[in-house]
């Protein structure tokens, strides 16, 4: 009937997966071959970066294709306006049949419950790992059982149920493995001493201040629920953090191979269906987690575990095996490709660049990114108190700018920046010499002209992108100076 059948579309959207849990991303801690089958057939994004790493503004990022200023989805408590254009209701259009399943957490109610689908059954808010409740067009319904497996259980029906003469789009949206990290009992203790990450006991010494108040570190701020077990006596302040890093890791590994598993199983029946060769299948969570890398759980700051998300795909009739890309994107960059990847238009305001080409290795090559922005509005929020900071990441630096303020934005503590103690602070890294950042060179007289000419690039970036720096921040001295 058609030329060349458009492909279907399967995006695994997992919650807080970092990618150094991932074995095709090198993980030293556990084993994710289903996920790294993905990998195999198809490509590895190494550098895919959250603009914003939170759950909903990465959430709202990846469907709108646009910044969280744009999409409106700043923090956790500003609810998406469902009725904006998105990949998911553009391939609608285009005569794709188009389902969600799983985590939303946009918001719900009028307005804010899934827009653009031709079903949709979705936990509410955060959701529960045992027998979790569901909100559908019909309502809200308990389900028994573990959470990932039925949120698949419930993709294969859909997937059943619909006919194959139009392609179709899934999004499979796994709570998992999202805090409090509740393993099954198939997956609970399969890990036991995991190695500790090499930043583990990071003194903050040349970080900024701001960077030192956040309430994440694993030392100090994971509580009962999060460690299921009463912390041992008798240890020291070391001994006890490490015990609770083996704590939290053996949970959060134990739902990550739940994960795999269900991946597998999704995997399995598009091949036993001959659909699997013209399915994009694309994996990825909607940020990176610190796994006690600088002492941290958690995720919010640009560094580098919490930016970076893991993204491999395949799609064997259109997208060489084996491929691994260094290249910058981000996850405002997903919904382009994915239409690219449809024959799909792009709509009116869509940000990003289309990756298609690079991995299809088709079409005209577009230059890549030279960067990316970054920024994360929900300053000061009182369970984490991770600081409102913006900045931008070229292949080799990273500049950071934390101005410590609210700015009126739901989610976000209401202190300004004039009515705050906090001033402003600058970071800068050298990601070549200093990978793991630990060394914070703003104020190193040998990087004046690299963070000279990273402030306007982030001036630039932030421009381009519609967004508007922070009053406390003063025009770059090169632009001043050179008009
Ligand atoms: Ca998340």
């Amino acid at each position: 009937m058609t030329a060349q059948r458009r492909p279907n579309i399967v995006l695994f959207l997992t919650d807080d997966h970092a990618s150094h849990a991932v074995g095709a991303y090198g993980s030293v801690v556990n084993r994710t071959p289903r996920i790294d089958e993905i990998a195999a057939q198809g490509a590895v994004l190494e550098n895919c970066f959250a603009t914003n790493a939170l759950c909903s503004p990465s959430r709202a990022s990846i469907l709108t294709g646009k910044y969280s200023h744009l999409n409106g989805v700043y923090t956790l408590d500003t609810p998406i306006d469902a009725s904006q254009p998105t990949f998911v209701s553009q391939l609608k259009a285009a005569g794709y049949r188009t389902a969600v399943i799983g985590k939303w957490h946009l918001g719900d109610g009028d307005g804010h419950d899934p827009q653009g689908f031709d079903y949709w059954d979705v936990l509410i808010e955060q959701g529960e790992y045992f027998d979790p409740k569901f909100l559908s067009e019909e309502g809200i319904r308990t389900e028994p059982g573990y959470v990932t497996d039925i949120i698949t259980d419930l993709a294969l029906n859909w997937l059943e149920s619909i006919d194959d003469e139009q392609p179709w789009c899934l999004l499979i949206n796994h709570k998992a493995p999202h805090r409090s990290w509740e393993p099954d009992e198939r997956h609970a203790g399969m890990y036991r001493d995991i190695p500790v990450p090499r930043t583990f006991f990071d003194d903050y010494s040349t970080r900024s201040s701001s960077a030192r108040r956040a309430a994440m570190r694993i030392a100090e701020h994971l509580n009962s629920a999060d460690l299921k077990q009463p912390i041992p006596s008798g240890l020291t302040y070391e001994e006890e953090s490490l015990w609770k890093y083996q704590r939290y890791m053996e949970d959060y590994l134990a739902c990550v191979a739940s994960v795999d598993d269900n991946v597998g199983r999704v995997i399995d029946w598009l091949r036993e269906r001959q659909c699997y060769n013209h399915t994009l299948t694309m994996y990825t969570s909607d940020q990176g987690f610190f796994l006690g890398d600088h002492g941290w759980f958690d995720k919010r700051f640009m560094y580098e575990e919490a930016l970076r998300m893991p993204f491999v795909l395949s799609c064997p009739d259109s997208v060489p095996a084996g491929q691994r890309h260094s290249g910058i994107v981000t996850n405002v960059d997903l919904a382009r490709t994915i239409l690219d990847a449809a024959g799909a238009e792009p709509y009116e305001g869509i940000q990003g660049r289309s990756f298609w080409n690079d991995v299809s290795g088709t079409g005209e090559a577009t230059p890549p990114n030279d960067g990316m922005y970054y920024r994360y509005w929900e300053h000061g929020d009182r369970f984490h108190n991770a600081p409102g900071h913006y900045g931008y990441r070229s292949e080799r630096y990273k500049l950071i700018y934390f101005y410590n303020d609210g700015m009126g934005v739901p989610g976000a503590d209401v202190t300004t920046y004039e009515g705050s103690t906090h001033a402003p602070d600058w970071e800068l890294y050298d990601l070549v010499d200093d990978p793991e950042e630990l060394s914070n060179v703003y104020n190193d007289p040998a990087y004046r002209r690299t963070r000279e000419e990273m402030k306007v690039r982030l001036w630039r970036a932030q421009a381009e992108v519609g967004d508007a720096p922070h009053p406390s921040q003063a025009v770059p001295e090169m632009l001043t100076q050179d008009g």
